[in-house]
């Protein structure tokens, strides 16, 4: 008979937050906030659900919320963007995501990916039929080892996967290393899919440089974004891609036999988010770095808790072998939930090969009550 198993396993998010639930416990493993997003842009998909009308919006997105990508484009970044034919909308990142895999990727192609890598990526780019090649970052510094990067690259390399800030790791990759990977995703004839969910928020002065704003990069990269974590609203599902229009043109096509489309109303009032002032978005970062300082203190007071330092997103990776616990990561965020009352994301689910199984991944998007809450009842555990 034909096998109904699947070879995707169900995701660490699912599996962790159905535990938390099942066991009332402080959720910090998943990645969502748990504030509301800004009022106003929810009070604008109120306003669009009544009228405007709610048949299937075009393919690529309301125009008015792919102006509002070009102009945010521009506002940010300076980058020229033709919101016709340069700009798409998705139904979340992921989705974008899987827009570019499926629409890019031939049989055979080769991927290169740094890991540790966003959970979504390997499974939908091994059933485009892409070959990963993956170089590892090493915590606490996770410098990129050039040379390993570049020996990953061969004659069948398509695409570069780049996330940055990038989740797990937390880390902003620097001018300097994303100059030296320009130079290699140029010097091999490739592509670079670039996920940028978390643009807005670097931390510490640092800044955020697409990849897409270097020199030979324009027409080479596709940018992707994400209401969900610039707004913070996970469950609405808007993604948005900037990319050249070659590149952009295979990427629809596969897009509109996944979805074709995403919600108007929700599209409408992120086009009206994404014209919030500057005051937004460097609120949104502050208030994610106060978080992160809150979390990381927090944490260092208990003996056996190694933050390592988080340039950006809102994850604090932590590294417990400080605390000898007899068993893994897997084990541990079981363990801390069902004992504890706390959840985290075991970061071995973020690795292709041989994991490390000694750390784990705490969301800090949450009210500063429930951080201090999660901390005192680690504290208390431990
Ligand atoms: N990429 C990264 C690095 C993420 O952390 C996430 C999780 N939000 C996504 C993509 C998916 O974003 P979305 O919820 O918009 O699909
Ligand atoms: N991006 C979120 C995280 O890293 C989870 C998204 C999901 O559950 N699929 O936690």
């Amino acid at each position: 008979a034909n096998s109904l198993l699947s070879s995707y396993g169900t995701t660490v998010f699912e599996v962790m937050s159905r535990l938390a639930i099942e066991h009332g416990s402080i959720n910090l493993g998943q990645g969502f906030p748990d504030d509301f997003g800004p009022e106003p842009a929810l009070k604008k998909a109120s306003e669009f659900l009544f009228d405007r009308p709610n048949q299937y919006p075009p393919m690529l997105g309301v125009p008015e919320l792919r102006q509002a990508v070009a102009a945010h484009n521009k506002h940010f970044y300076g980058l020229d963007v033709d919101w016709q034919t340069e700009t798409m909308v998705s139904t979340g990142a992921t989705e974008g995501l899987a827009a570019c895999f499926f629409g890019l990727i031939e049989p055979g192609d080769e991927v290169v990916l740094i890991e540790p890598t966003y959970d979504c990526y390997l499974p939908i780019i091994r059933r485009a039929g892409g070959i990963p090649r993956v170089v590892t970052l090493r915590p606490p510094e996770w410098n990129l080892d050039i040379a390993a990067l570049k020996a990953a690259f061969t004659e069948k390399t398509k695409l570069l996967v780049l996330n940055s800030p990038m989740n797990p790791a937390s880390k902003v990759f620097t001018e300097e290393e994303l100059s030296a990977i320009a130079e290699i995703v140029i010097a091999n004839d490739c592509y670079a899919v670039c996920d940028e969910v978390y643009e807005h928020m670097a931390f510490d002065g640092r800044r955020h440089h697409p990849l897409m704003t270097l020199p030979g990069m324009r027409e080479r990269c596709v940018r992707i974004g994400s209401a969900g974590k610039t707004f913070s609203l996970t469950g609405w599902k808007v993604g948005y891609l900037t990319a050249p229009a070659e590149l952009l043109q295979p990427i629809s096509k596969a897009h509109q036999f996944l979805v074709f489309t995403t919600a108007p109303n929700l599209q409408r009032a992120v086009a009206y988010g994404l014209g919030l002032g500057d005051g937004y978005f460097h609120g949104l970062r502050d208030s994610m770095q106060a978080k992160r300082n809150r979390l990381a203190d927090g944490l260092s007071r208990i003996n056996g808790f190694d933050c390592v330092e988080c340039e950006g997103t809102y994850f604090q990776f932590v590294d417990i072998s400080g605390l000898g616990f007899d068993g893994d990561d897997i084990e541990f965020c079981r363990h801390i939930t069902t004992e504890a009352g706390v959840t985290a994301v075991p970061v071995s689910a973020f690795y292709h090969g041989a994991a490390p199984k000694n750390f784990i991944r705490f969301c800090f998007a949450k009210q500063d009550a429930i951080l201090d809450e999660a901390v005192a009842k680690l504290a208390a555990y431990f």
